[in-house]
Order: structure tokens, then C-alpha cells, then sequence
């Protein structure tokens, strides 16, 4: 939705194709390395939609790592952009930086560690690229619901723990007088 306000704001406002166009790639296709993840160094071979939204929101990947989804490459494009001035550049770096800001606000809820070094490709590295060393996250702890706009616009929640089990009886078997 941010990165559709955002282009057309970049059309009406530059009437730049180039821009526009640019701004679209960085909010929208950076996500594709999930999808290199998920066929190169996770190997699942049910390709369809459903189940590669199924695979990442519901937390069952177990290696991230989401080259385009780092920190180390923003600064690299940035000093590329600023050297060459190339609008296509800026325009990239805009919209994928919109998108890892809302990446860092909207996934950092499921995650009980760092969200923001996350990012980070160096980080990711020394952690071998392991999900659950790196997140700490569990598929059991998530629930995603049935049907995949549903999962697609609300992705998971958070399982509520079970409930605690109720104090035990107080040991009275039988009494003397019956
Ligand atoms: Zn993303």
C-alpha cells in the first residue's frame, strides 16, 4: 500500500517514469530473495503461493539469507547512487527503504530478538544464517489463519499461551465419619 502511495505521489508529483518505476522495484521486488531462499538454501519444492506464504509467515524457515534485505547493500547502492546520481538508483533505494522500515516496525512483533541487526548481512553471516539462532522464533509459537488473502493481509499472531493448569485438588479422599 505505501510503496502504491508512493509511486503514484512519484508520477503525479516528478511525472517520472523512471522514478516511478524504480520506486516500485525497491518496495515491491526486493522481497523476491525471499523467494531465492526459499528454492536455493531452504530447497522446498511446492512452489505455489500458498504454500511459500504459509512457509514464511507461519515460521517454519530455517536459513535467511535475504540478500537484498540488507543494510550492507543500502549503503553500498547509496554510495552508487550518490557518486552516479542515477535517478534509477535514488528511486530503488527510496522504495526499498520505505519497505525495510516497515519490515523492521511489522516483523519486529513476532520476534523475540534484535529485529534491527536482523537486517544487518554481516549479522546474519556470523549466525550462520540460522533462523531460529538468529530470531528465536518457533512455527509453534504462530498462527496464521485459514485462507491465503487472510494470511496475506493479516499474516500471524501470536499463539496465546495455554492456559495455566488449574491448582490440584486439595487431597481430600474420604472422610472418617462416612
Ligand atoms: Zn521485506
Amino acid at each position: 500500500m505505501t510503496t502504491a502511495a508512493a509511486c503514484v505521489a512519484a508520477a503525479t508529483l516528478t511525472e517520472s517514469a523512471t522514478l516511478t518505476a524504480t520506486i516500485a522495484a525497491g518496495g515491491f521486488f526486493i522481497d523476491v530473495d525471499h523467494a531465492v531462499d526459499y528454492v536455493v538454501f531452504e530447497q522446498q519444492r511446492d512452489w505455489t503461493p500458498g504454500a511459500f506464504l504459509r512457509y514464511y509467515l507461519g515460521g517454519h524457515v530455517q536459513r535467511a539469507v535475504l540478500v537484498l534485505h540488507s543494510y550492507e547493500l543500502f549503503a553500498l547502492l547509496g554510495l552508487c547512487a550518490w557518486w552516479t546520481d542515477a535517478l534509477a538508483l535514488w528511486g530503488y533505494l527510496l522504495g526499498a527503504l520505505m519497505h525495510l522500515a516497515l519490515d523492521l516496525v511489522f516483523n519486529g512483533e513476532y520476534t523475540p530478538r534484535s529485529i534491527s541487526a536482523f537486517y544487518s548481512f554481516t549479522y546474519r553471516m556470523a549466525h550462520g544464517f540460522s533462523m531460529p539462532a538468529l530470531l528465536g522464533q518457533q512455527a509453534d509459537t504462530l498462527v496464521l489463519p485459514s485462507g491465503f488473502w487472510a494470511a496475506f493481509f493479516r499474516g500471524a499472531t501470536l499463539r496465546t499461551p495455554p492456559p495455566r493448569p488449574a491448582a490440584p485438588p486439595l487431597n481430600v479422599t474420604s472422610t472418617a465419619w462416612d
